[in-house]
């Protein structure tokens, strides 16, 4: 069986785009290997339209609640992890159909589509330096709300200067004596307001224009060690906790033997219509060389995709 279209991935853009194609009774596979994508460690979101405060993890239910609640004779729904496309075969049936492409899933199983929506966002980037390999999760860590209260009464750092670090500050600063924030430049790209708001905090110390060397530590974090890029000087800082938030890579990985991708592994898209750079392909949210990653945008950019695949699909 050929599917009208197969979405691979679970988060606003890829939970959008499920139900925009069931409404639309496009033959439909929905893959993903887990359910409400990045800001499902949030405590709060306080713009997704609709909802003046969420956390993370009920918006996730809702996106899982609202496709499941499509789930019928259009619409099914795999959990798992997709591995691999392969390239459009030429069938017999061709001229007709279009492209062919298959998606491969970890389990082995391999499915059959017209068109694909490719809405796998992305993931956080790893720190790069000594010893950061041996520390993580061992002090070093990704995701403040899952080990933030670990680390109750100690002195901790977040490297990053952005939303995602200024939001982790400001969740380790409900348990930590002290939350230093660790930037590689001068200026911040947190929203300002939030910027604002954290920095008032007596528990927060800032250093900029810091470049991390070393995280110290035996069977645990102890400390790290950076450069100030101004002085050139190596200093050392204590901490028992360092919560790394330098931005993401998108998870493309399993898209890049067909898929065209930038120098930063993101599909490349025309963003009036989402489609990739192959026919037949479409991709939306933040696995794409979109430049402002939001969850709404993601939704939005997912519904695009959708009205240009049913249009794709019905104009042939
Ligand atoms: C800590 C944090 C807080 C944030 N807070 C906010 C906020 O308050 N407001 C806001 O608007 N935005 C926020 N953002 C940004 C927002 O979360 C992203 O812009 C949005 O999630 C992008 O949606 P997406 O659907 O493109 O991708 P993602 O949310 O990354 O979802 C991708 C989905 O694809 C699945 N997947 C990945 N690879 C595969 C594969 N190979 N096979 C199958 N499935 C796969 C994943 O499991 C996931 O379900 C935040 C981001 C972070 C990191």
């Amino acid at each position: 069986m050929t599917y009208d279209l197969i979405i691979i991935g679970g988060g606003p853009a890829g939970s959008a785009g499920a139900v925009y194609a069931a409404r639309k009774k496009l033959k439909t596979l929905f893959v993903t290997s887990e359910w409400g994508g990045q800001s499902i460690v949030s405590e709060k979101i306080y713009n997704w339209i609709g909802s003046p405060s969420i956390s993370g993890q009920d918006l996730a239910e809702n996106f899982k609640k609202h496709v499941l609640a499509n789930v019928g004779e259009s619409l099914e729904v795999k959990e798992g992890k997709v591995v691999d496309l392969t390239e459009p075969k030429a069938l017999a049936l061709a001229s007709a159909l279009g492209s062919v492409f298959s998606v491969k899933t970890e389990s082995g199983e391999e499915f059959s589509t017209k068109t694909i929506l490719i809405a796998t966002g992305s993931s956080r980037k790893k720190i790069f330096a000594k010893n950061a390999d041996k520390l993580e999760h061992k002090g070093l860590t990704y995701c403040a709300t899952c080990d933030g209260p670990l680390f109750d009464g100690q002195d901790v750092a977040v490297v990053g200067g952005g939303n995602a670090a200024f939001e982790s500050a400001s969740q380790l600063l409900a348990y930590c004596q002290s939350v230093t924030i660790i930037h590689r430049s001068e200026i911040f790209k947190a929203d300002a307001v939030t910027v604002e708001r954290i920095l008032k905090n007596p528990k927060i110390k800032v250093i900029k224009n810091a470049n991390i060397l070393e995280i110290q530590g035996d069977k645990f974090v102890e400390g790290l060690v950076y450069e100030d890029k101004t002085t050139k000087e190596k200093v050392t800082l204590k901490v028992s906790g360092i919560f790394v938030e330098i931005g993401q890579i998108p998870n493309t990985d399993f898209a890049k033997g067909l898929v065209p991708l930038d120098e930063g592994c993101r599909i490349k898209i025309d963003a009036w219509s989402q489609k990739t750079e192959i026919p037949g392909i479409w991709a939306a949210g933040d696995c794409t060389n979109i430049l402002y990653h939001q969850n709404l945008i993601a939704a939005g950019d997912a519904v695009r995709a959708i009205e240009d695949i049913y249009l794709h699909l019905h104009t042939k």
